[in-house]
């Protein structure tokens, strides 16, 4: 459960002070898929940053699963971060010099897991987005839509019970991103929540509940009545998800 009261951000840009996002309160409960949209500077990703425990609000408070998020440590906050959140960022964070697989091992190595178990899951979960065969391969080797599934790849490695996403789909074709919305679509049957940023309409209309922002603030917040319609399985089974 994620509860956002009053949450306010600003920036200084030279001498400019930017509030990106103005007092914004927002309640998402677990199993939820939010899709977040509104026009390029609306604050967005700030928001984003925030629910991530990437960036911290200037004001405001943030409770999660229970957790009073800006009272904590940092070291208490990579945990809570890590544990928790998968984040597929607007522009993929990959590291340049590590091969994908380990790009994609890196953050099980917080876990409980061998090295053996890692690079088994990592490989997994690469060929689960169509790039097991590239595994050797660095970032710079892959086009910016593989790199993106790289980056998604690498969030589902702690198995998050948050998947947050920044444009995902943005670098695209309208296949490959059917195929990874159909992934978020059944993790979330699954039990993950996930909050989704989008520019594209039939992107939002994955979620269950839109939220529109403009200008620092929520516009309108609207949940689906009917069913989604999820389409065809990935082949991800629960089994998979659930094992570790
Ligand atoms: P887009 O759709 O283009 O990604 P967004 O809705 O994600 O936009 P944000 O990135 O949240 O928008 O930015 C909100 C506002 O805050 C913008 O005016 C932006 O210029 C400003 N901003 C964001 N990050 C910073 C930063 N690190 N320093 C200064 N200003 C920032
Ligand atoms: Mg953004």
């Amino acid at each position: 459960m994620i509860t956002l009261t009053d949450i306010s951000k600003l920036y200084q840009n030279g001498a400019v002070e930017v509030t990106a996002i103005k007092q914004i309160s927002l309640n998402i409960k677990k199993g939820e898929f939010v899709s977040i949209m509104g026009p390029s500077g609306s604050g967005k990703s700030t928001l984003m940053n925030i629910i991530g425990c990437l960036d911290t609000q200037d004001s405001g408070s943030y409770e999660l699963d229970g957790i009073q998020i800006e009272s904590l440590q940092e070291k208490e906050l990579d945990r809570v971060r890590n544990q928790k959140i998968g984040f597929i960022f607007q522009s993929f964070n990959l590291l340049p010099k590590q091969t994908i697989l380990r790009n994609v091992e890196l953050p099980m190595i917080y876990g409980l897991y061998s090295r053996k178990e890692r690079v088994e899951r990592a490989q997994l979960l690469l060929d689960k987005v169509g790039l097991g065969d590239r595994i050797k391969n660095r970032p710079n080797e892959l086009s910016g839509g593989q790199r993106q599934r790289v980056a998604i790849a690498r969030a589902l490695a702690m198995n998050p019970s948050i998947l947050l996403a920044d444009e995902p789909t943005g670098n695209l074709d309208t296949a490959s991103a059917a195929d990874i919305m159909h992934l978020f679509s059944q993790l979330n049957e699954e039990g993950t929540t996930v909050i989704l940023v989008t520019h594209d309409p039939q992107i939002a209309d994955y979620g269950t509940r839109i939220v529109l922002f403009g200008d620092g603030e929520i516009r309108s917040d609207v949940r689906k009545t009917h069913d989604r319609n999820v389409g065809e399985t990935s082949g991800l089974t629960r089994e998979f998800w659930h094992r570790t």
